[in-house]
């Protein structure tokens, strides 16, 4: 049986009264990547927040790697295996791509101070293979300002993977890329899927179709439906609230 990464019961938020997230479950897989979609205000963002920690739930659990995520901080969310990157990349304009990884990789090192995970870090996030990953190597030594936007995107998303999360949530990583970059990010995500729990949020529906097996559509703060593209594209309920929008 395969082992659950997230599940989410009953899954309330209220802001003054106003229910952004209202009864929402979910249940997802280790190594799973999951594409959420759903029209603006639906509550995509909130439902991020609420599983880094930086909004707490008005009612409702959420278990992650099996563990009750409801007295934890933001900080020590992110350190039991929650990595997120933001829609803007967060990189280090004045820093070299590689001195971004870097800087990743050298704070885990302190962060994880056991000799094993020391150097299980070091197996599985060499430099080397990480610019390879992402696909940046004959950038590594140029400064990060220089980089495309596509580019910026998938050295954060690198600097992610660097900090070896068990689960990685990825908002809206394609918003503002040409169609060679989406197509780009799309595959790094899909290689990165072999390895790793993802959950990405997006509103480009060609990318959905690039990189989604299962996707998960929210509105009006709860899930509308659940299933393969095929399904979600052929579903009366999604083409009204969303795909009609
Ligand atoms: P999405 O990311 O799907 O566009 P959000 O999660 O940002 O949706 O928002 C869901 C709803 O909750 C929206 O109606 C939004 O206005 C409201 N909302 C989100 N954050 C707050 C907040 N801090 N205070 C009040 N209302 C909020």
């Amino acid at each position: 049986m395969n082992e659950t990464i997230l599940e989410i019961d009953n899954l309330s938020v209220s802001f003054d009264g106003f229910k952004a997230l209202n009864n929402l479950n979910f249940k997802m897989e280790k190594g799973e990547l999951r594409v959420i979609i759903g029209p603006n205000g639906a509550g995509k963002t909130t439902f991020l927040d609420v599983i880094t920690g930086k909004t707490q739930p008005t009612e409702g659990n959420v278990y992650f790697k099996g563990k009750n995520l409801k007295k934890m901080s933001e900080h020590q969310i992110a350190r039991f295996g929650v990595g997120r990157k933001f829609q803007t990349p967060r990189v280090y304009l004045n820093l070299t791509v590689k001195e971004n990884l870097d800087l990743v990789i050298n704070r885990n090192k302190n962060v994880f101070s056991t000799l094993f995970q020391k150097a299980n870090q070091q197996d599985r996030h060499s430099l080397a293979s990480l610019l390879e990953t992402i696909g940046l190597t004959a950038k590594a030594n140029l400064q990060a300002a220089l980089l495309s936007h596509g580019e910026k995107q998938r050295l954060e998303i690198g600097m992610l993977v660097a900090q070896s999360p068990d689960l990685l949530l990825v908002d809206e990583p394609v918003a503002g890329l040409t169609d060679e970059e989406t197509e780009n990010v799309g595959n790094l995500l899909l290689a990165l899927a072999q390895s790793h729990s993802i959950i990405v949020i997006e509103h480009d529906m060609e990318f959905v179709r690039q990189i989604a097996r299962r996707v998960t559509v929210l509105h009006q703060g709860t899930v509308l439906c659940e299933g393969n593209m095929n399904e979600i594209q052929n579903n009366p309920r999604v083409i009204e609230v969303y795909l009609g929008e």
